[in-house]
């Protein structure tokens, strides 16, 4: 047994020889591997079978071409990808980003942490995901059509409703997922759930727009009353400006909380007086129907934009809730929370923590709830989405909402039970990444070398 790591630096050396340069893959392993390699140790069955070896490799990852025809008459090539990186405990299931930054490891690192992601929301998901380097941003209606076709031409040999199920993530809302739905049915003459996040005219499940930054308000809501506390009154920061940050600033002001600021790749608005349901509406049509800058907002209301900046310095927040995109929160930023008196950090995004700060952040006494925990909202409702189409069912708004309260509750109670079972009480990056692993770790080990 001499090539089992016995060390984590051992096993770190590993997954960087065998991934080379992709290094928010890295660092998302690194997370993981930090908080089970207690549990690694206590057990022995676990290294013996190379459980963390198996999982970080994918069971396949497929690269492809997408070539496209702009509006101008020029062919344009991008490069797609879906990584298929464990299916223990259920088909594939995870989004579709489509971003210039869009590269292997990226994608590799979301599918990772989506494993242990989807193990948490206790419904049969596997993890996966995908995307493609094409940029949304400024282009037409007509163009967007085109390259989802084009992806989707390839995409749709390798998904199924018992396969792989993708849904949207970055660059990819319902917009997209319509297009890319299309396609799929004309290819494979098949109306099927291949893809979550669809018109509930077709297929789509009430909530699943807003069940990510729903999910992650409600965390954040049990994360106050574990303390005897409660969102209500609070003060928080929101970054980002898009699907999650839209929805998570709207379950802020139905539990009694004020969201004071938003913001995009350009910069961040800060409106002490906080995004009542009326400025909401306006910034949702403003990014989802005009496709604008959040910069507009600071001319509409009157408030402070600040160019080139992200939000963590804001003063007098309780909470603050990243919901842009990875690595957003740099150990700076974590000073500043702390020094401004920051109760809760809860991710809407995935991994918009650095290690350093996150660390810092926990080590001040800061109350962290990882992404995967946090976020699990949106996949969870994914799941319920399948269900439905499954048994060729529609659930109300209120049937749909009362389930994922149900499940970020319990996402809630097995992230601090299992932190407390490994006495560190009060961490929920221990607690998510621990019983996330136990759960397909013991799929894997149920299902033999495969
Ligand atoms: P959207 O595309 O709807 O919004 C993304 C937002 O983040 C935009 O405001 C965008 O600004 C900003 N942003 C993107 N990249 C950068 C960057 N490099 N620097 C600064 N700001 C940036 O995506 P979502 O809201 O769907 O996703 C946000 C995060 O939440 C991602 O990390 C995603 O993986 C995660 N997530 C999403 C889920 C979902 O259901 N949608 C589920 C779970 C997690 P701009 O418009 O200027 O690019």
């Amino acid at each position: 047994m001499d090539d089992v790591p016995q060390t984590l630096d051992e096993f770190m050396d590993y997954v960087v020889t065998k991934s080379a340069a992709q290094y928010e893959f890295h660092q998302a392993v690194r997370e993981v591997t930090n908080s089970v390699w207690p549990l690694l140790e206590s057990d022995p069955i676990y290294l013996r079978a190379k459980i963390p070896e198996r999982m970080v490799h994918a069971e396949r990852i497929i690269i492809f071409r997408v070539p496209w025809v702009d509006d101008a008459g020029e062919v344009q090539v991008n490069r797609g990808f879906r990584v298929e990186m464990n299916s223990a405990i259920g088909p594939y299931k995870g989004g579709l980003r489509f971003h210039p930054s869009v590269n292997l490891g990226i994608l590799k690192f979301l599918a990772f942490e989506q494993v242990f992601k989807n193990a948490l929301t206790s419904l049969p998901m596997g993890g996966g995901k995908g995307g493609a380097d094409f940029d949304p941003k400024g282009r037409s209606d007509n163009e967007v059509m085109r390259f989802c076709q084009a992806f989707m031409s390839e995409l749709f040999r390798h998904i199924g409703p018992h396969t792989d199920v993708p849904a949207g993530d970055i660059g990819v809302g319902g917009r997209e997922i319509g297009y890319m739905f299309g396609q799929y049915k004309k290819l494979a003459n098949q109306f099927s759930g291949i893809l979550t996040g669809k018109g509930t005219t077709w297929g789509g499940s009430l909530i699943r727009p807003e069940s990510t930054g729903y999910g992650l308000v409600y965390f954040t809501e049990e994360m106050f009353r574990a303390q005897g506390d409660s969102i209500n009154g609070k003060t928080v920061i929101v970054s980002g400006s898009g699907n999650v940050a839209q929805f998570a600033v709207e379950n802020i002001n139905r539990l009694g909380g004020t969201a004071v600021a938003l913001s995009d790749s350009g910069g961040f608005i800060h409106d002490p007086d906080g995004i009542d349901a009326e400025k909401l509406a306006w910034v949702m049509d403003l990014k989802n129907i005009r496709r604008g800058r959040i910069s507009e907002y600071a001319e509409r209301f009157g408030v402070e934009y600040y160019p080139g900046q992200r939000p963590w310095g804001v003063e007098g927040a309780d909470v603050a809730l990243p919901c842009a995109t990875q690595n957003e929160i740099n150990v700076d930023n974590a000073k500043q929370l702390v020094a401004n008196g920051i109760q809760i950090v809860a991710e809407g995004a995935n991994m918009p923590t650095e290690p350093d700060a996150e660390k810092l952040l926990v080590d001040s006494g800061v109350l962290f709830g990882p992404g995967k925990a946090a976020n699990a909202g949106g996949v969870s409702v994914s799941g319920l989405e399948m269900a439905q189409n499954a048994g060729f069912t529609s659930w109300t708004r209120e049937e749909v909402d009362g389930k994922l309260l149900g499940i970020m509750t319990k996402i809630h109670t097995t992230c601090r039970e299992t932190a407390e079972e490994f006495e560190v009480p009060n961490n929920y990056v221990v607690g998510a990444n621990i019983a996330g692993f136990r759960k397909v770790a013991t799929a894997m080990l149920d299902q033999g070398v495969v």
